[in-house]
């Protein structure tokens, strides 16, 4: 148990929705009790965003998130275009522990990455 410097705290590295620049909340520590367990919530902008808790896994996260997106209809998910239908954007370098985003090419492994759909027509949910 050595003594941790931690950096200062800087704005632009609190994790933020990348569509609407809202700030988001440290997810949960999930222990994926099957592959493809991913946390997911929605933003008050109304994209998903799914978190990855390893990085790896973020092909999977995302259709979790589509698929999250539709009212976890996959059938109409997979139907759907990424750019026509639907936006995706991603965060990675996420420090779960510090709960801050790394910028710049620091180092990689053991850091979460989230990614976020936002549906283009919104209006027709809900
Ligand atoms: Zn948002």
């Amino acid at each position: 148990m050595g003594l941790i410097l931690f950096p200062a705290y800087r704005e632009s590295e609190k994790p933020r929705c990348p569509f609407c620049g809202q700030p988001f909340g440290r997810p949960p520590e999930i222990k994926p009790k099957y592959e493809g367990d991913f946390y997911k919530w929605v933003c008050p902008c109304g994209a998903v965003g799914a978190y990855d808790t390893t990085g790896h896994n973020l092909g999977d996260a995302l259709m979790e998130a589509i698929a999250f997106a539709y009212d976890d209809d996959w059938e109409k998910a997979l139907a759907m275009e990424a750019d026509k239908d639907y936006e995706i954007k991603y965060l990675d370098s996420y420090h779960a522990g510090d709960h801050r985003v790394l910028g710049g090419k620091t180092y990689k492994s053991g850091l979460g990455a989230f990614v976020f759909v936002k549906l283009k027509n919104l209006k027709f949910l809900h």
